[in-house]
């Protein structure tokens, strides 16, 4: 019994340091949206990077071609091919592949990983025969989708910053992306020109904006987490000669490394930093990321473990860093059978079997409380966007009830722990609820998309092409 209290003890704790009530939730929409103004003002002048994306004009509709997009996602790469015909209803995607990243790349060399690009990019062209309204002798346009911080010199063009989410390649950080894999595709003799570098939340956005031209942000909630959304040019006072024709360009935050005190931080979550492989860095991303969620309920689970019996001896299996993915923790966490038997299941494929009734819905709570507060903390950041762009319903002046003000709202969202984790969604979508109010909300829609980032990548590749020709 004294065991059991023990953890009792410790899920109590877990709930106390997660906790995120409205009021600390405004306060984190009021630090992201001082952070980002922070970020604008001066090159390094906050945690958020607000990187200059350089896409001012976001495809409309209009545009042509057959064009391919190349995703280098935190687990999956992707490639599509889409064929448009000047009308937006008739976008015709007309091949898409999606693998996840072998393991072995994440800390291989650029020669290797651009490499391995190259030759799936390869396969995939090679597969289309006659099917893509290209003729053999027309160059191929490709845009790179890219999923990691790049400090952009152009639409086409950018260097890496650093890596994230598990990746180690090391001696790349400030070489230009796009000459990377240009140069990767010409070693192979491959006619592909690599005619644009996107950052995935850009493409994201592109493609909502694309359906829908309220769409003003983009989110996407995977491996890891990240956000992009359109500024009036005359706010990003670091860039001092913003050469845009539509007064706007799209901002990527890089909100993954948002920090800030107010965060609600456990113990686990120091402890996942600290052994992690950039510690002190994403801090935001190692609260909300996909990649993250199942290591903190995993360190939860091993401390009871240690510091009880009620689940047996110590698994070994237990011991190791990221055995618990986040795919497990929705599918524990929305477990509806009788018996809770996927948790059993799951707890079993981690060494700890014969696990009574009351234990799997402690582990089933463990999974709740660590992916509300992710939830939660992933609304404030929305939250934040839609305050710093007025769309909050509490700027300008305007009051809260005055419903003719309030201009409808889209923001774009997607990846993998979004579209596949039911109570992240409703978690999410409560908490921006509460956040905003009922008057606000009902003009903030949260539109979910799938590879809405290769495909918008694609459209912006099209739209930059109509712009010059
Ligand atoms: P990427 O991050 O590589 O671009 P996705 O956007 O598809 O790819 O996100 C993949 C991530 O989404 C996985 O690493 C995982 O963290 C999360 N995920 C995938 N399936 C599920 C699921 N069923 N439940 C919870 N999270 C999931």
């Amino acid at each position: 019994r004294r065991k059991w209290r023990k953890v009792v003890g410790i899920l109590r704790d877990l709930e106390e340091s997660c906790e995120t009530p409205l009021g600390r939730l405004r306060q984190m929409v009021d630090a992201i949206a001082v952070e980002m103004q922070a970020g604008l003002v001066s090159e390094g002048g906050s945690k958020l990077k607000m990187l200059l994306t350089f896409v001012d004009d976001l495809p409309n509709g209009s545009e042509r071609g057959t064009y391919y997009a190349l995703h280098l996602g935190g687990s999956y790469f992707r490639m599509i091919r889409v064929y448009l015909t000047g009308q937006r209803s008739s976008l015709e995607v007309q091949d898409v592949e999606r693998h996840s990243i072998p393991t072995s790349l994440l800390n291989s060399t650029s020669e290797v990983l651009f490499d391995f690009l190259a030759s799936s990019l390869q396969g995939f062209i090679e597969k289309e025969g006659d099917t893509s309204n290209l003729s053999q002798f027309v160059k191929r346009e490709l845009a790179f989708t890219f999923s990691f911080p790049v400090k952009q010199t152009s639409i086409s063009s950018g260097v890496l910053i650093k890596w994230t989410k598990g990746f180690a390649i090391s001696e790349m950080a400030g070489e230009d992306i796009a000459e990377c894999l240009q140069g990767a595709l010409n070693r192979r003799g491959l006619d592909i020109h690599v005619a644009a570098l996107v950052n995935d939340t850009v493409g994201a956005l592109s493609f909502g904006h694309y359906h829908d031209p309220d769409t003003i942000a983009a989110v996407v909630f995977g491996t890891g987490s990240n956000a992009c959304y359109l500024e009036r040019t005359d706010a990003i006072i670091k860039c001092q000669n913003p050469r845009t024709t539509s007064g706007s360009m799209v901002v990527n935050m890089e909100w993954g490394n948002f920090w800030s005190s107010r965060l609600p931080r456990t113990r686990y979550d120091v402890e996942l930093d600290a052994e992690s492989l950039n510690s002190n860095d994403m801090g935001f991303e190692k609260m909300i990321g996909g990649m993250y969620l199942g290591d903190i309920v995993r360190r939860v689970i091993l401390r009871m473990s240690q510091e009880s019996d009620v689940f047996g001896p110590i698994s070994s299996i237990l011991l190791t860093p990221f055995v618990l993915r986040t795919n497990s923790v929705s599918a524990m966490h929305e477990d509806d059978t009788p018996e809770l038997q996927e948790v059993a299941r799951i707890l079993k494929d981690l060494g700890v079997s014969e696990v009574p009734m009351k234990v799997r819905k402690l582990v089933m709570k463990i999974c709740d409380v660590v992916t509300r507060r992710a939830a939660r903390l992933a609304a404030a950041g929305v939250a934040g966007i839609l305050k710093k762009v007025g769309r909050d319903g509490s700027g300008g002046g305007r009051r809260r009830s005055d419903k003719q003000m309030m201009r409808r709202t889209v923001v774009a969202v997607e990846g993998g722990l979004y579209s596949n984790y039911k109570m992240f969604r409703e978690y999410m979508d409560e908490a921006l609820r509460e956040i905003l109010g009922e008057d606000v909300a009902q003009h903030v829609v949260i539109k979910a998309m799938e590879d809405g980032s290769s495909i918008g990548s694609a459209l912006l590749l099209a739209s930059s092409h109509s712009v010059r020709t």
